[in-house]
């Protein structure tokens, strides 16, 4: 049978960040000094070559590195190295190996997804949408090779902990939205919180600076990140960005939310982010229509948060260099920024106004969201 890498004659692949498209052919050959080399853009015939006889994820590795030179040729080696080892091993943790077959387009679907998901942090500066591509081309590239996922059934797996967004994309992704933000704490592996207090009660969990400084601004918001790079995003809610969140703390609380949005019928929500099991829905309500304040607890740990409240954004860690991130469920927020989020629909509003009306008390503006406010 045919090595299937001797059918690849040549392949596109994105240029960064000049946004032109050039050509490399890509030869697997039998005697070379190192695992891989890439051509320069300026040389008329353009060969990306991979030493034939290495296997498994050195070759896997070895493939996206060179190819991540052409694609990028203003990275140095480094970075190179770096973002192509982090490919492969996220790769190889979804099980993907290569045979002797091309993917069919749902495998190279999941390869350029994977890839994205990696590139999107690590390539700060360019944009999402170039880096999109450049996944998808080097998707293409690995399936043709034969790259795929070994294991069939793997959405009933554990999946491997991919990266998120990273916070400074993140930041900026906010801001444009107009969502205003302030810097939170970070927590330590060791546990404690970056404000230093031994005590402090919500370790992580409390802004850097007082609610009311939240800012779109980016040029503010740069000053801040620049100053505290790990802070995690903090959204205020309510007043003129009309942003509320339900948080439906753990497990049992975020099934329970997810039994009455389908008796409702509402659709899953793009704007909805997850961690450690629990879930927080973002919807746009306008003044107008219902002033809610506080934290209101409509059942069962299932919280409506709005004004007077804040709430981490993806990608906020529990810790700041472990353990679990928040992260947009679905495929990160829509590419239109100005899809606001949806609006509170009639019957959650009027849960939280039943609440309000029965106990004139039950909104509290306490814990998470306001407490230790700028004390520190
Ligand atoms: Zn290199
Ligand atoms: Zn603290």
């Amino acid at each position: 049978m045919p090595d299937l890498r001797d059918t690849i004659r040549c392949h596109v692949i994105g240029n960064l960040p000049a946004g032109t498209r050039k050509r490399w052919r890509v030869d697997f050959v039998d005697a070379l000094e190192l695992g891989g080399t890439c051509d320069p853009p300026g040389l008329r015939d353009r060969t990306i070559r991979v030493l034939r006889s290495s296997t498994g994820k050195v070759e896997l590795t070895t493939t996206v590195h060179e190819t991540l030179h052409a694609a990028i040729w203003c990275l140095d080696e480094p970075a190179v190295k770096r973002l192509a080892d982090r490919i492969g091993d996220a790769l190889y943790d979804f099980s993907v190996r290569r045979s002797n077959t091309r993917a069919n387009r749902s495998e190279v679907y999941f390869l350029a997804w994977t890839i994205n998901n990696v590139l999107s942090v690590e390539l700060d500066d360019f944009s999402l949408r170039a880096v999109k591509e450049l996944a998808l081309d080097l998707a293409r590239l690995l399936g043709r090779c034969g790259w795929q996922r070994t294991t069939v059934a793997d959405y009933v797996l554990p999946l491997p902990q991919l990266p998120v967004l990273s916070i400074k994309r993140a930041v900026d992704e906010y801001a444009a939205r107009r969502w205003p933000i302030v810097p939170a704490h970070t927590r330590a592996r060791t546990g404690l919180c970056s404000c230093n207090d031994p005590h402090c009660p919500t370790p992580g969990f409390h802004t850097r600076v007082p609610l009311n400084n939240a800012t779109c601004d980016r040029r503010r918001l740069g000053a801040w990140w620049r100053k505290w790079p790990t802070a995690n995003p903090w959204l205020v809610l309510g007043g003129a960005a009309g942003l509320i969140c339900i948080e439906a703390r753990g497990p049992e609380a975020a099934e329970l939310f997810g039994a009455w949005q389908s008796v409702y019928r509402s659709k899953a929500s793009p704007f909805s982010a997850t961690w450690n099991g629990s879930t927080n829905v973002y919807l746009y309500s306008t003044n107008e229509t219902h002033d809610f304040r506080g934290d209101i607890e409509l059942e069962g740990d299932i919280h409506l948060l709005s004004t007077g409240c804040g709430t981490a954004l993806p990608p906020s860690a529990l810790s700041s260099d472990v353990g679990p991130r928040l992260t947009w469920q679905l495929d990160g927020l829509p590419d239109d920024r100005r899809e606001r989020p949806p609006t509170l629909p009639d019957w959650l509003a009027a849960k939280a106004q039943t609440i309000i009306t029965q106990d004139p008390g039950a909104a509290s503006v306490a814990a998470p969201c306001s407490q230790y406010e700028g004390t520190h």
